[in-house]
């Protein structure tokens, strides 16, 4: 079975390859062709998730899967959210989106977090989604050096490290996008 996974972003693609299995073969954006910026134009993540795939089944016809992901934190009444890849501006950068939600948190006592991906799934006519949910805390100041996005500033519970300083397949086993694509996995292996 051929899948095309609907992201540009290499951080993504080989944290999903790590977790699917080898009857699938993933292909890329770039495999299929496609060099668009696809559209995020919704005001949910799962709306988000859902456009992404939309578009890549209508313009390409390929069964295929999109995630979106937002990180909600608590004492910011869940914002970034959908809004976490332009919190600090249309750049899109994420220092500055983490200097941002670092300065916003100054002086605040709870620093409650999760990361939220909704999965959107085109399959032989079909549309499921699954959503992965990662429970955690914004640390004081960025710590480590590996993954991309928010991963320097967030501590999924029980850890001590930020997602940039644990190992990548520690990441997929307790993150929020590793748990949405594990129930994809599931969902294709009982068909
Ligand atoms: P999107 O799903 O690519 O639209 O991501 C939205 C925002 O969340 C971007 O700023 C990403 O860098 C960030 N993001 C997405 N997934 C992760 C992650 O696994 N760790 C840290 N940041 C992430």
């Amino acid at each position: 079975m051929q899948l095309v996974f609907a992201t540009n972003n290499l951080n993504k693609l080989k944290e999903v390859q790590q977790l699917i299995p080898e009857h699938i073969t993933l292909l890329s954006l770039k495999d299929i062709g496609c060099d668009v910026d696809i559209p995020e134009t919704q005001n949910t993540i799962e709306g988000n998730a859902i456009q992404k795939a939309n578009y890549i089944k209508t313009h390409y016809g390929y069964n295929c899967f999109a995630d979106d992901t937002g990180l909600e934190v608590e004492a910011l009444h869940g914002e970034p959210g959908v809004y976490s890849a332009r919190y600090a501006g249309e750049q899109r950068d994420a220092h500055d989106n983490m200097n941002k939600l670092l300065a916003n948190l100054e002086n605040k006592n709870n620093r409650n977090a999760q990361f939220k991906t909704v999965v959107a799934l085109h399959l032989n006519g079909t549309l499921e989604t699954f959503i992965g949910i990662c429970k955690g805390s914004i640390a004081e100041t960025k710590y480590g050096v590996d993954g991309f996005g928010y991963d320097p500033i967030f501590k999924a519970d029980g850890y001590t490290q930020t997602f940039a300083e644990i190992a990548l397949d520690e990441k997929n086993r307790i993150g929020h996008r590793g748990k949405a694509i594990m129930q994809l996995v599931t969902f294709i292996n009982e068909l």
